[in-house]
């Protein structure tokens, strides 16, 4: 019988090599050209039928055990983010400019061991296992989807992940029913008005003054239009006008991001979006363009795959902690795998203050516990070792 916490304490040196190799060499999303290849040449001799450059740069490696039996997934992004890594550590980034700075090196390690512990226990295993190494999680259109369009989850009954955090303290795993991340859609709209000198408004058609009342509005909309018992987020982030302070400009663009969860709040927001847009034109004789797009659907656990997740976390040997936490407005695109197959996906807590582990996800300080993927590990191996 394969012991699970044994086989990774004795696997647990090379991880943390594998996960450093990584953070020195982070790639940014859609360019893990050298990932890829470290990711194929460190899983090429475990026996597993690999497919290459699905959907994109991402890895299918599938260890095949019976055909009558299930078969799970387990899946690990490894793309890195455009941040300057300012650690003062041995395996800091060699890249300037980029930087493992959400933990997908971690989970692309944890990954890598999970595939040669469990390969080297294929005999023991009650169900097919396939390990999905997925590109590109950070930048909108993601590779989940173009994987999935590739034909990633062929022949695949479940799928199981995890994502590291700095938010929970090393040992503990946190997990949400239902939704557990928001869907993420981004709008950009453009007030086209009429340019003129600031000295004589009433020549000009000013789409300054028109773009503040729809700002304000659109704050109006979650607060005046949405369920106070739903939720949902609507952020103006970038406003893009003007050249002078003497000269009304003649457009303003102006862009921004939704979060929700549920379609028909969703559906809400944009409707009363559009009818803003409608009312400022009027309202202001300017023309306002909106364009809204949709981007990684909130990701909805599947409850019952879930409480098996659950179970096997709380008999895991590396997980002190085993905790239910509410959803995040946050996003993540292990939620396309869920819109095609039950699954669920949880927290593994890497945070740890007094190695300052302990900084905010996309942080340019961003640093985990690395004996933390013990516990995100066993959860992962365990996941299929006691599928039922
Ligand atoms: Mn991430």
């Amino acid at each position: 019988m394969i012991d699970t916490a044994t086989e990774i304490e004795k696997r647990y040196e090379e991880m943390v090599g594998l996960r450093r190799h990584m953070h020195m060499h982070p790639e940014v999303s859609f360019h893990e050209e050298n990932t890829k290849q470290y990711i194929y040449e460190q899983i090429k001799d475990l026996g597993l039928d690999i497919r290459k450059d699905v959907g994109g740069n991402g890895i299918i490696a599938r260890l095949q055990i019976n055909d009558s039996y299930k078969t799970v997934a387990l899946r690990a992004d490894f793309d890195a983010l455009p941040i300057q890594d300012e650690k003062d550590v041995p395996y800091k980034s060699k890249k300037e400019g980029v930087m493992h700075a959400c933990g997908h090196d971690a989970h692309t390690a944890m990954l890598i061991t999970a595939a040669r512990i469990l390969s080297a226990y294929k005999d023991e295993l009650p169900v097919n296992v396939v390990f999905i190494h997925q590109h590109a999680e950070e930048s909108l259109p993601g590779g989940a989807r173009a994987m999935i369009e590739n034909g990633a989850l062929e022949n695949i009954d479940y799928i199981f992940g995890t994502h590291v955090s700095s938010n929970y303290p090393v040992g503990t795993l946190s997990y949400t029913y239902d939704y557990a991340y928001a869907s993420v859609d981004s709008f950009a709209i453009t007030l086209q008005g009429q340019g003129g000198h600031g000295a004589e408004p009433h020549e000009a058609n000013d789409p300054v003054v028109a773009a503040a009342s729809l700002i304000q509005q659109l704050q109006s909309i979650v607060s005046r239009t949405v369920d106070p018992l739903k939720s949902a987020v609507v952020t103006v982030g970038k406003f893009n006008s003007g050249s002078a302070f003497n000269i009304i400009p003649g457009t303003v663009e102006i862009e921004g991001t939704v979060r929700t969860f549920e379609r028909e709040v969703k559906e809400k927001v944009k409707k009363r979006m559009e009818g803003i847009a409608r009312g400022i034109e009027s309202s202001y004789d300017v023309k306002c363009d909106l364009a809204y797009t949709e981007g990684y659907p909130a990701l909805l656990n599947d409850n019952t795959q879930l409480n098996h997740l659950v179970d096997v976390m709380q008999e895991a040997e590396y997980v002190s902690r085993c905790e239910e936490n509410p959803p995040v407005m946050g996003g993540e695109d292990f939620s396309y795998f869920l819109q095609n197959i039950p699954g669920a996906y949880v927290y593994t807590g890497v945070q740890n203050s007094s190695i300052d582990a302990d900084y905010p996800h996309h942080h340019p300080m961003f640093d985990i516990d690395e004996t933390g993927m013990k516990a995100g590990v066993e959860t992962l191996i365990n996941t299929v070792l006691q599928f039922k």
